[in-house]
């Protein structure tokens, strides 16, 4: 339609959301729906996180903020990033968003030019390439194998810097493959970014938390300080403080792109809601226990995925660090033919077979830059897991 702006034409709905709306139309039509689609912890935010809320409102903090976020949270997180990952940030050198989502809309709005390049290892977040088209760069994708455990090797990212690169993007634990770099895998990576001074790392440590097995997570300017300069760490409370709703995400990096990220978000939301940031504070600053707790929930649920995806005819499903999705090849279906007479070949109609022969809703690896594969989020119960498991089985033993 003529009315609508022309850089909607570069960009396309997110189908993770589009599974989602789709396995609910579905379900309100009567079917039976098992829905494995959404990437957001089922637990609920904790109480003590809840409460910290519930006091900002009687408090009155319920007025415009500092367009970067409170003070008091800005100082949490500068805190959080000492504590945890060693770096030293001081708080005009954060910005708070409206989640992650939106940290990486304001730093692509705030650095890049057209014809700008950006590297984004395959198999991707969905919103890395939209976001950074909307913002008129253009995205490099590098393919990361199943055998190299969906990671980039220095070599591919080597090959893949041009003098036009700007941002490299990475994010460890993965969506949607839940691959993880360790030290060693990311010092590969660091050393080639040495090399060229040029390239800006946007790592999005989003699943920093959910790992599992003691992996132990590391980020680009904890592992190379030589990149401080020249990183900006995103990161959030919606996953591992299952805050997905309450809408806060962060960035830490080089003042001057902070400020021209605060410019971006001064025109758009301002800052996230007074009363989220409160309950921000509270979840970083307090007990985290809960984040155990809920890891091993995560982690019994994966390994029952992992073994139960691998007993069905024609898929393998490697193990990740973590996050909570895992994402199996369905190669071995390919060109395999439904009991109603449709032959398969693509990863699409292997999730549209799934859902609509048994009622499972997953995305299929097209999606994030990879493919033939699916991503299942196990952010749901062992019952529903196991029901969503069994009835993939079942489907693939009926193709012929
Ligand atoms: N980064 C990654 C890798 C994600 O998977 C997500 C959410 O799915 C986000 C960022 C955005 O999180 P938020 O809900 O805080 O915007």
């Amino acid at each position: 339609m003529a009315f609508i702006a022309d850089r909607l034409s570069r960009i396309k709905p997110s189908p993770t959301i589009a599974v989602s709306t789709k396995a609910a139309e579905l379900k309100a039509a009567g079917m039976d729906v098992i829905g494995l689609g959404a990437g957001e912890p089922d637990f609920d935010t904790p109480d003590h996180i809840k409460a910290a809320a519930k006091a900002a409102i009687d408090a009155g903090e319920t007025k415009y903020t500092a367009v970067a976020g409170t003070v008091a949270l800005r100082k949490a997180i500068c805190e959080k990033l000492k504590r945890d990952n060693g770096l030293e940030y001081t708080p005009d050198q954060i910005q708070v968003a409206c989640g992650g989502k939106q940290s990486i809309y304001n730093a692509m709005m705030a650095t890049l030019n057209p014809g700008d390049e950006v590297i984004i290892p395959a198999p991707y977040w969905v919103s890395y390439p939209d976001i950074t088209l909307l913002a008129e760069g253009t995205p490099v994708f590098v393919d990361c194998t199943v055998e190299n455990g969906f990671k980039m090797t220095a070599d591919q990212l080597e090959a893949a810097i041009t003098p036009k690169t700007k941002w490299l993007i990475l994010n460890s634990p993965s969506n949607p493959t839940g691959a993880a770099y360790s030290f060693d895998d990311m010092k590969a990576l660091t050393d080639v970014l040495v090399k060229h001074p040029h390239v800006w790392v946007m790592t999005d440590d989003m699943y920093e938390h959910i790992v599992y097995d003691d992996f132990k997570f590391v980020t680009p300017a904890q592992v190379e300080p030589k990149l401080y300069d020249r990183t900006l760490t995103l990161n959030g409370v919606s996953k591992a403080y299952c805050m997905t709703g309450w809408r806060v995400g962060y960035a830490a990096g080089p003042l001057d792109v902070i400020k021209a990220m605060n410019k971006v978000q001064s025109q758009s939301t301002t800052h996230t809601s007074s009363i989220s940031q409160a309950a921000a504070v509270a979840a970083l600053n307090g007990d985290h226990s809960f984040i155990a707790k809920n890891n091993a929930a995560f982690k019994g649920r994966r390994d029952l995925v992992v073994k139960m995806l691998n007993e069905a005819e024609g898929l393998v499903c490697p193990t990740p660090e973590g996050a909570f999705y895992v994402y199996p090849s369905c190669a071995g279906v390919m060109g395999k033919t439904t009991p109603d007479g449709k032959v398969i070949n693509t990863d699409e109609d292997f999730v549209t077979y799934l859902l609509e022969s048994e009622g499972v809703a997953a995305v299929h690896g097209e999606a994030f830059g990879l493919s033939p594969f699916f991503r299942i989020s196990y952010a749901t119960s062992n019952e529903a897991l196991t029901e969503a498991c069994t009835r993939i089985q079942r489907a693939c033993a009926a193709l012929k």
